[in-house]
Parts: structure tokens; C-alpha cells; sequence
């Protein structure tokens, strides 16, 4: 049973920037203002994010490993209508079978900070008290020191220390009242953007002035169809060599290839060739219109019926394009 868990555990996990992913939105599910990432060894050897937030109370650390165990989904009909990251409780308890994990959380009522190390979901002994402040540190280390053969289909340190550095640059801009910093163990921050920020401030700050200096921001609503779409891009050619694409479907960070490709294609119809912009896109949808549960790691969104409608606005002229500015 122990191999079934850990094969789930491996889907639901699939590289290190993936178990960040959850624990970054574990840390804003509870409110964080500030959110500190150390990553050593590509995120193999150690991840640690430490965050600002409510805290887990000591009675819940028996708990919080368990498969299905969430402290945010309340009713099934709940959802629909999911305005938490999480709602699987999947995250902890796949992670503490395929890697050593330990929690220390303090909130606002405990006079003291609680630590546990978990392992196949299950809680080892007893909290301990140890000194800290409100918030909770989320330690993982040797992730995939059980799944030889995953860990040999990874790519380098450098690599997926990249895709780590992705994913908080990403979350970064689009959660720009967070403070988010970054680093290997040993170095300086390599990602450092303060709380109380704004989008365009953090894309400067993440992705140099050349790119800043470049955004046009535009935004479009629609009642009828309820949705609405914020963001910013650029029209000159960014230093990559594809499109740069952050995409957020409900504040969700997804992968969305189709709607990738239309950004590209109206880019490719529109400016000289080779022309790769950055583009930032929010989207914000009736829950009941998209499935976010079609994979385990939640990164890909599908979308429900009323397709041929959004379809309609893929053509959208600009003077349809509210709040257009430069
Ligand atoms: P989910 O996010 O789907 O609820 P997780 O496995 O990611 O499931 O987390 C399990 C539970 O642990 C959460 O519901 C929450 O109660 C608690 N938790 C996890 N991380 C944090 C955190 N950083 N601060 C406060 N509570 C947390
Ligand atoms: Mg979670």
C-alpha cells in the first residue's frame, strides 16, 4: 500500500517546483504578507518556505498530513465556488511520502511555536514546543529520496532550480502585496520583492526595466459573461527566444496551450515576425465554467461550455479593450 501511496504522491508531486507551488499557496490560503523560500540543491536537498500566516494550531498537526484533509473545503457544493488554493488536502500528505517533512507553526492564541517531522502522513511523536514567530516554516528535504528512478528523470540542479525560480516570480507579480524573497542556501536573495508592491513594480524588479518600461496594461469585462481579464504585455521583442506567458485563471498559475497559442497567433498576425512578448494575463472566470481538478497538480484548466462565447471575444478589436492604456 505504501508503494500505492508513493506513486500518488509522484503524480501529484512531479519535480521540486511543483511541491513549491502548493506550499506557496498553502502560505496564501492563511493570509501571508510575507512569504521566504531557500532552495538548496535545485530543491532536492532542502526546500523551506517560511510565511507570515494564521498558523496551524498544535491540535491540527496530528492531522494536517492526512490524505483528503483540509481545513478549507466545507461542503462538496463548496466546489464551485473555491476561492482557497487548496481544497484536495493532498499537498502535505504527498510530499511527507517522498520526502522528510517538518512542520513548525505558531498562531496568534500559542505562547510558543510547535514542531513535527511527518512521515507516510503520519505525525512522529508528539509537538514539541520550540521558540518562533506567528506564521509557519514548512521544511522538505531529500524529496524523491524514495523514487530513485524519478529523481534520475529530473533534470539538472540548475534547472529545476529555474523552474522554482519561475514559479515564485510568477506568483510574485501576481500576488504583488506579498513580500517574496528567494534564495539558495548560502547566497543572497535572488528573487526579493517587497509587501505592499504592485505588478508592474515586481515585473521591473523580477524582469529588468527593459520589459517594464514596455507594459501596456489593458483590462475587459463582461457582465453578461461574467468574466474579466487583467494584465499587461508587451510589443517588443523580449530576450527569450518564445513567448513569455504568466498566465492566472482564478489566481490559479496555469498552462493553457490553446489559449498560449491565440496570444500567439494574434502576436504572430500582428508584428513583424519573431516578435516574442511578455505577457502577463489574469483571468477571472464563474467558477462553474472551468474544471480544475482534470489533473493532479492542478496545473492545467479546462474549460466548460460557453466556449464558442469566449471564442467570440479571441477577436476582440482593441476599442473593445477597456482601460487600454500605455
Ligand atoms: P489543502 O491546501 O488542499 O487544504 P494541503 O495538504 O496543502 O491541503 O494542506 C493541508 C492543511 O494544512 C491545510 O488545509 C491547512 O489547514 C494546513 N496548512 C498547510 N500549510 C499551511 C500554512 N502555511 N499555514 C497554515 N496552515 C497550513
Ligand atoms: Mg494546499
Amino acid at each position: 500500500e505504501e508503494v500505492i501511496n508513493r506513486i500518488a504522491a509522484g503524480e501529484v508531486i512531479q519535480r521540486p517546483a511543483n511541491a513549491l507551488k502548493e506550499l506557496i499557496e498553502n502560505s496564501l490560503d492563511p493570509k501571508a504578507t510575507n512569504i521566504q523560500l531557500m532552495v538548496k540543491n535545485g530543491g532536492l536537498k532542502l526546500l523551506q518556505i517560511q510565511d507570515n500566516g494564521t498558523g496551524i494550531r498544535k491540535e491540527d498537526f496530528e492531522i494536517v498530513c492526512e490524505r483528503f484533509t483540509t481545513s478549507k473545503l466545507r461542503e462538496f457544493e463548496d466546489l464551485h465556488k473555491i476561492s482557497t488554493y487548496g481544497f484536495r488536502g493532498e499537498a502535505l500528505a504527498s510530499i511527507s511520502h517522498i520526502a522528510h517533512l517538518t512542520i513548525t507553526s505558531k498562531t496568534k492564541h500559542d505562547i510558543c511555536a510547535y514542531q513535527a517531522s511527518f512521515v507516510d502522513s503520519k505525525l512522529q511523536g508528539t509537538p514539541k514546543p520550540v521558540a518562533g514567530n506567528q506564521g509557519t516554516i514548512i521544511t522538505v528535504e531529500d524529496l524523491f529520496y524514495n523514487m530513485t528512478v524519478r529523481k534520475k528523470a529530473l533534470r539538472s540542479p540548475a534547472e529545476e532550480y529555474q523552474k522554482i525560480s519561475e514559479v515564485v516570480s510568477k506568483y510574485a507579480i501576481h500576488n504583488s502585496t506579498v513580500g517574496f524573497a528567494l534564495k539558495k542556501s548560502g547566497d543572497n536573495n535572488d528573487i526579493r520583492t517587497p509587501p505592499e508592491s504592485n505588478a508592474v513594480e515586481n515585473i521591473r524588479i523580477i524582469y529588468g526595466n527593459t520589459i517594464a518600461r514596455e507594459l501596456i496594461e489593458f483590462s475587459l469585462e463582461s457582465t453578461p459573461f461574467k468574466f474579466k481579464v487583467h494584465g499587461y504585455m508587451t510589443n517588443v521583442n523580449y530576450s527569450t527566444k518564445k513567448l513569455q506567458f504568466l498566465l492566472f485563471i482564478n489566481h490559479r498559475l496555469v498552462d493553457c496551450q490553446s489559449l498560449k497559442k491565440c496570444v500567439d497567433h494574434v502576436y504572430s498576425t500582428y508584428l513583424p515576425k519573431n516578435m516574442h512578448p511578455f505577457v502577463y494575463l489574469s483571468l477571472e472566470l464563474d467558477p462553474g465554467d472551468i474544471d480544475i481538478n482534470v489533473h493532479p497538480t492542478k496545473h492545467e484548466v479546462h474549460f466548460f461550455k460557453r466556449r464558442t462565447d469566449y471564442r467570440k471575444y479571441h477577436n476582440c478589436s482593441r476599442d473593445k479593450i477597456v482601460g487600454f492604456k500605455q
